[in-house]
């Protein structure tokens, strides 16, 4: 199976779950990842769903062999501006060494690397001991809405696998993979502020009433200290801290904070005590302001008090918070700090906690943690730095995958994550693209990390 010819042709089915014009590239999409499992030699299961269909490529086998779960999604984001890109999103071509072309990177070049991989591991080893559930959605760009119930009703087929292994985070460069060993929660909320029932006159009625962009904007300022700690009570009850391996992982991060800075564009970053800006992103939750708006936006002035003004806010979690208590403390604290004079309206928006792995071998790795998923670490870490030349590094990431923890949640099933893409990949972005050589390398070390597994029996 050619990895270059076959992501080509997969890449050309144009698979917007977004919108329902492309229906016919989703069915595409579909049809291409089915026969690419087939091919591999997995047997395969099209599960409807009230959206997109979700794929399960299937190798069965006794009870005693290790069962791994393999993850990716046939879905892509829309390829809009289209002008910004140099050659068109669904055309995909070779070039400088990558492939370009919407969902190269995110997700169909990933989940590829594991399936020509596997399709060469069973070639040269036909009765391989190995269990594998491979699973391929089409929602993930819009939130998983069927990811759920299709849990609920796979749950026991599921829970009976070892472990999960996915190609769908970031590693920092090409030659150095990362290893994603935790993604935060995310929860959210708008809040609005209604004054008086319409906008007012600010000669007429200004100074008698409550501004409500003066007291939003008196509320978000008070949801922080300087320092930049969360002032919400509360907040950080049960966070969980990182171990000093973690620390000393990220510090081998190819990317100093004087970089950061100069890619940001900022001369100064602003991270809570006790934590460098890239320890920030990973280990601590945040609050943040994601919209705030109200009163004349046009050109020109107009001296209105207005009478509605709103706030988006979404707070990042970490291991050890609670989405629901989080929600319920930010809202008691919006509530408590508004002044007379303009009423509150908070609209939660549900979110998903924390999640975070342990490898094996650290000093707060779990007792008794599941001997596939420890060996499918070991073998990940040793599959990556022979096929690479260099080892992984185990690393937290600062966004959310929600079905990494939802997988955990439904089934105890933990996850490897393997990054296969990096900055230049251009995620979501015009001219998104994936390196060939690390792509090549990852084959190699997926076909060495699933033989692993397999030898290593369910002990
Ligand atoms: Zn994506």
């Amino acid at each position: 199976m050619d990895f270059v010819k076959e992501l080509l042709e997969y890449v050309r089915h144009a698979s917007v779950s977004t919108d329902p014009a492309f229906a016919n590239g989703m069915n595409g999409a579909r049809e291409k990842a089915c026969d690419l499992l087939r091919r591999a030699g997995l047997e395969v299961e099209v599960v409807p769903t009230p959206l997109h269909p979700i794929i399960l490529g299937r190798r069965k086998g006794p009870a005693e062999w290790p069962h791994v779960v393999l993850y990716g999604h046939y879905d892509v984001q829309p390829a809009e501006p289209l002008d910004l890109w140099t050659t068109p999103a669904f055309e995909p071509v070779v070039r400088d060494g990558r492939i370009w072309g919407r969902g190269t990177a995110d997700n169909k070049g990933p989940h590829l690397v594991a399936i020509v991989a596997l399709a060469r591991l069973l070639a040269r080893h036909p009765n391989l001991p190995l269990r594998i559930t491979f699973l391929i959605e089409g929602e993930e760009e819009i939130g998983s809405p069927s990811f759920p119930a299709f849990l609920q009703a796979y749950k026991q087929e599921l829970s009976e696998a070892d472990c999960v292994i996915l190609s769908d985070t970031a590693s920092p460069s090409a030659d150095q993979i990362a290893i994603t060993t935790a993604l935060r929660g995310i929860v959210g909320m708008e809040v609005r502020l209604v004054g008086p029932q319409f906008d007012l006159h600010s000669g007429l009625h200004g100074g008698a009433v409550y501004n409500p962009i003066q007291a939003l904007a008196e509320i978000c300022a008070s949801l922080h200290l300087p320092d930049n700690t969360v002032a919400v009570e509360g907040f950080y009850e049960g966070v969980q801290q990182p171990a000093e391996w973690e620390r000393a992982e990220l510090r081998k991060l190819p990317l100093t904070e004087a970089q950061y800075l100069a890619f940001l564009g900022v001369d100064s970053l602003h991270p809570a005590p006790g934590l460098s800006g890239l320890e920030a992103v990973r280990f601590a939750p945040t609050l943040e302001f994601n919209g705030i708006g109200g009163g004349y936006q046009g050109k020109g002035s107009k001296t209105v008090i207005p009478s509605k003004v709103f706030a988006k806010i979404t707070c990042r979690l970490v291991p050890g918070m609670n989405p629901e208590d989080i929600l319920a403390k930010a809202s008691a604290a919006i509530r408590a700090r508004a002044p007379k004079g303009v009423k509150v309206e908070i609209e939660i928006k549900q979110g998903n906690a924390a999640y975070f792995v342990c490898p094996p071998g650290r000093p707060n790795t779990p007792k008794g943690q599941n001997p596939v998923l420890a060996r499918a670490f070991a073998e990940t870490e040793c599959a990556i730095t022979g096929a690479f030349g260099k080892p992984p590094i185990f690393v937290r990431e600062g966004g959310s995958v929600p079905i990494i923890e939802d997988i955990r949640r439904e089934t105890g099933l933990d996850s490897v994550m393997i990054g296969l893409f990096t900055p230049e990949s251009n995620l979501h972005a015009p001219d998104e693209n994936l390196d060939i050589g690390m792509a090549e390398k990852a084959i190699k070390a997926y076909e060495s990390l699933l033989e692993g597994v397999a030898k290593g029996g369910r002990k």
